[in-house]
């Protein structure tokens, strides 16, 4: 017996996502905004394109969105094409966007009058992650939830963690997003200190690696991305940007003493609005050299 899911959202992490349920085990049907990208996934993996939400959604006793954010997520439950209008009562909408607690509770309450299950489900590791099938994936919601969605998830994932109830997840995911900015912002403060100071920033890398100061931006996205000045494109710095905010907003929520994680949501902010929709997470570095005057070299 293969369950028959429905994926929506072929961007760059949804794409690599999806296709590890275009296997055996699942009948996969995929919903795209832009037609063309579910058509061509569709041909060259196997699964049924879906001409709308709703038409995804029909049968599927799993449903997966990956969105930019919650609200997208909202917008495409009504109206005649959406996907309340084709999931059954009983199935269950699993949403990996990285999206924020409130909307995403909005969106459980709107399903649960329906008969129909909602579960957070943000992920992390990215699209080598999603590629390998090797995902973290946090779960908010009921528990007997994330067990129908087991099947699911670990198809796509490596490390899945029931995190608390709805919103849960949506919530630590923006956290771990927000350590990741600070730190990239903070590397890249550090080695152009250091550069000017006359510290070649592979040697400043070398030492910082083998030290306390080290993290995942001076291990892996500093040399891989930042000192080749390759900076590929692989999570859009708009989404980041949209995530420490989130964390921002959780915080404050929280009435916790946040001043670092309200400087650094403002600080992303203004380097996606400098540098565009497009620029990849790790560009945020060319915004602080900018600034300053200079590259890190
Ligand atoms: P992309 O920008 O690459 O893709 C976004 C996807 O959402 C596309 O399929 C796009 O369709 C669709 N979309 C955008 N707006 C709407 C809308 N209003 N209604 C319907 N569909 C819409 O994003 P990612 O795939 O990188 O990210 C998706 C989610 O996963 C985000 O929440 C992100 O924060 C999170 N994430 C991303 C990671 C990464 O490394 N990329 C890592 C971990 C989490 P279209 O093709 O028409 O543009």
């Amino acid at each position: 017996m293969t369950t028959t899911v429905a994926f929506l959202g072929l961007g760059a992490i949804g794409t690599p996502m999806a296709r590890h349920l275009a296997g055996p085990d699942f009948t996969l049907s995929v919903w795209n905004r832009t037609a063309a990208k579910a058509a061509a996934f569709a041909a060259s993996h196997g699964a049924r394109a879906a001409s709308s939400p709703a038409d995804a959604a029909r049968g599927a006793s799993v449903v997966i969105t990956c969105l930019p954010v919650s609200r997208d997520v909202e917008l495409l439950l009504d109206g005649p094409d959406g996907l309340l209008a084709g999931l059954a009562r009983g199935a269950l909408l699993v949403d990996c966007t990285s999206g924020d607690p409130a909307t995403s509770q909005r969106i459980a309450a709107r399903l649960t009058e329906a008969g129909i299950g909602f579960i957070d489900a943000p992920v992390s590791g990215g699209v080598v992650g999603a590629e390998k099938g090797a995902l973290t994936i946090m779960v908010g919601g009921d528990a007997a939830l994330l067990a129908r969605a087991m099947p699911v998830l670990s198809a796509m994932g490596q490390k899945i963690v029931h995190c608390g109830g709805i919103g849960a997840g949506d919530a630590l995911k923006a956290v771990n997003n927000a350590l990741l900015a600070v730190h990239i912002w903070s590397a890249a403060e550090g080695l152009l200190a250091l550069s000017r100071a006359g510290v070649k920033p592979e040697v400043a890398l070398d030492v910082i690696n083998a030290s306390s100061g080290r993290s995942n931006a001076s291990m892996n996205l500093f040399p891989e991305r930042v000192l080749t000045r390759a900076f590929p494109r692989t999570f859009r710095l708009a989404l980041l940007d949209k995530d420490v905010g989130i964390a921002a907003q959780v915080a404050r929520d929280q009435k916790v003493p946040s001043p670092l994680m309200q400087l650094t949501a403002e600080l992303f902010r203004a380097s996606h609005v400098a540098l565009g929709e497009e620029a990849d997470h790790v560009e945020a570095v060319k915004y602080l050299e900018q600034m300053a005057g200079g590259e890190i070299k």
